[in-house]
């Protein structure tokens, strides 16, 4: 077989960050934009209208030093070529790394590009472009970092990302929300404790991703970053902590969880495209920053494909692997974009018997709490396909009999649809409804097993998948009719 000498081979995977990002730029997928651009809300709104078509590289945006990178994961043929496989084996992919993590590989200092540069007692805001994103936001956000903490009871690392919002030279509040991270931290703050922690910006593709594994607690991800680089990752030990973090990272800010610390975060606007309140949230405590010589800011831009994708691709593939250990005949499934990539979940079945979608409903609810919205197909409908999976509900579903409501489970907090606004008639600040209590809704959008003549064949016309235009289209110039 031949190939093309410009484009890497098909199995390469792509380790490295600037070594993605120059493959990215030589097929003309990272626009150099102009210098100075501001960083409040017009670097957003940039990277925004080429979201999921071009990466944007900001140089000296509003004149600072260190350029930001925004985008460079913003589709999921992407993703999968980073990882060098087919789109269509980018779950199994990832599955297999979850399932197969590799050890990291721990460096000296001296060894470590993001450490190449220390900082004590600066800014972040001066040594890094933070940008403010959306138009209500309150500040600054760190929006791309990696938090790194170690379990004290356990010395097993974790990793996820957070939103942070920058309030000083030294503290910056973040967005727990109740996983693993939130666990280890309850578990010393209830005995007056700090957490130490590490927020990592600027890591290659694959190491973002790995970040959303979906596993137990005490379960590093930063080994499943190693399982899909097919080589364990390089980690440095923190300067002032314990917590080992991607020794080629771009930028590394050290510090600690307090404990009975809270500061004012928010509003937001969060990966549903709403806001998320201002409410007192955990602060940390800054105590070195860390970063190679002339490092660049990564910002995922809140609700775009980046975003989207980053919690879509892990997640289908541990709810994937979750419905087959019950339902051997699950084939795939897919989180819709429309569905914020973690609310409306898409399921292809091959089904042998009748009720038997309503337990993949059941079961699919019990795989993830942001799961809101369960549609089950038949084989024949591509589940990446909205339009398709519509075209099953309208011609499959019959509300009365193949619907299923579950009231008052959990839900995403970050759904708006879960609270019911304020009492208009008192002078209440307060929700008049809890946060994240959520109705399930399960639609059986599959034909009968057994159905009479071709009732519920879909129609296809012979040989339409194995005609090649190239051989049959003789020419597409300008004809005369008359
Ligand atoms: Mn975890």
């Amino acid at each position: 077989m031949t190939q093309s000498s410009a484009a890497p081979s098909k199995s390469h995977v792509f380790t490295d960050l600037r070594e993605w990002l120059e493959h990215l730029s030589a097929t003309g997928r990272v626009a150099r934009i102009k210098p100075g651009i501001s960083l409040r809300h017009e670097l957003a709104a940039i990277s925004k209208i080429l979201d999921g078509k071009q990466a944007t590289y900001f140089p000296k945006p509003d004149g600072h030093e260190v350029p930001v990178i925004s985008g460079f994961m913003s589709r999921r043929s992407w993703i999968a070529e980073a990882m060098g496989v087919p789109e269509s084996e980018l779950l199994a992919r990832f599955r297999d790394a979850a399932a197969h993590p590799l050890r990291c590989e721990e460096v000296a200092h001296d060894q470590a590009p993001c450490q190449q540069v220390v900082h004590r007692d600066r800014d972040p805001r001066d040594v890094m472009p933070i940008p403010t994103h959306s138009e209500h936001d309150n500040g600054p956000y760190i929006t791309a970092g990696l938090v790194i903490a170690r379990n004290p009871a356990t010395g097993v690392q974790n990793v996820s990302i957070h939103r942070i919002q920058v309030h000083s030279k030294s503290q910056m509040a973040i967005l727990l929300l109740p996983r693993h991270l939130w666990a280890i931290f309850k578990e010393a703050e209830s005995k007056n404790q700090a957490l130490d922690v590490a927020i990592v910006i600027g890591v290659d593709p694959l190491t973002m991703l790995a970040s959303q594994a979906i596993g137990p607690l005490d379960w590093d991800e930063l080994e499943v970053a190693g399982g899909l680089h097919g080589k364990p990752l390089r980690v440095v030990k923190c300067l002032t902590s314990e917590v080992r973090v991607p020794a080629d990272s771009e930028i590394v800010i050290e510090g600690r969880l307090l404990p009975g610390v809270r500061a004012i975060e928010g509003p937001f606007g969060e990966f549903p495209k709403y806001y998320s309140t201002q409410e007192e949230r955990e602060v940390i405590e800054i105590d070195a920053i860390t970063h190679r010589k002339n490092p660049i800011f990564h910002t995922i831009v809140p609700a775009e494909m980046e975003h989207l994708l980053l919690g879509m691709i892990p997640r289908e593939a541990s709810l994937l692997a979750h419905l087959q250990r019950s339902f051997p005949n699950v084939l795939d499934v897919h989180l819709s974009v429309g569905g914020v990539g973690r609310y409306h979940l898409y399921i292809k079945i091959r089904k042998t018997h009748e009720g038997q979608p309503k337990n993949i409903i059941c079961g699919a609810f019990g795989a993830h709490y942001d799961v809101k919205q369960v549609i089950v197909v038949d084989d024949d409908v591509e589940v990446h396909d909205p339009q398709q999976v519509e075209w099953a509900v309208a011609t499959r579903f019959q509300a009365d009999r193949d619907l299923v409501v579950i009231s008052g489970a959990q839900g995403s907090v970050l759904d708006p649809s879960t609270t019911l606004g304020m009492d208009l008639h008192e002078d209440s600040q307060i929700p008049t409804h809890v946060a994240g209590i959520s109705a399930k809704m399960g639609l059986d959008a599959t034909r009968p097993v057994k159905y009479h003549g071709h009732v519920f064949t879909k129609v296809k016309v012979p040989g339409e998948d194995d005609i090649r235009l190239e051989d049959v289209i003789e020419s597409s110039a300008a004809m005369r009719f008359s």
